[in-house]
């Protein structure tokens, strides 16, 4: 259980703007590194306590999404695997698997930028955040800074496909 208090401060869309500026940050370095550009902060009491980009072709890792590292860094930081304070900001909507560590972390609150039709399980292909089957849900907040991220995206992939 979540108290209403606790969280009410993220609801800032100002302020969530901000907090979506730095997992852009990450998302561009991720680009620069020749990864899909995603990018993923999360918040402990306001405070930046993870962060993450994808790091797949780096890593050669399935698992090097950008959400994962940030759920990483954020448990080792609290000392706890249950992050059950935490904002996650991340400038792409959630895959499954990403979704799946949110619930294991007991992230309570998800702040997205550009929906992806094609596997985002936070509303677009299924509804992992809201689903009365799994013993906790995720409260989302959609489409902030949305056009920013899904252009890095478009200018990444526009990149790829000239070969440069
Ligand atoms: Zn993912």
């Amino acid at each position: 259980m979540i108290a209403s208090g606790m969280l009410s401060c993220y609801f800032d869309l100002p302020w969530l703007s901000e907090a979506m500026g730095l997992a852009l940050e990450q998302a561009s370095l991720a680009a620069k590194e020749g990864e899909v550009p995603v990018g993923a902060i999360i918040y402990w009491d306001g405070e930046v306590i993870g962060t993450g980009r994808n790091a797949r072709e780096g890593r050669k890792d399935p698992l090097g999404h950008a959400e994962l590292d940030a759920i990483r860094m954020a448990s080792e930081k609290v000392g706890d695997w249950r992050l059950d304070r935490a904002l996650m900001v991340v400038t792409l909507e959630p895959c499954p698997m990403c979704m799946g560590a949110m619930l294991q972390a007991r992230i309570p609150l998800l702040a997205y930028g550009a929906a992806d039709p094609r596997a985002g399980a936070a509303g677009s292909l299924m509804s992992m955040d809201d689903d009365p089957r799994f013993n906790h849900t995720i409260k989302v907040i959609r489409g902030v800074r949305g056009e920013e991220s899904a252009r890095l995206l478009r200018d990444f992939f526009d990149r790829k496909r000239a070969g440069s």
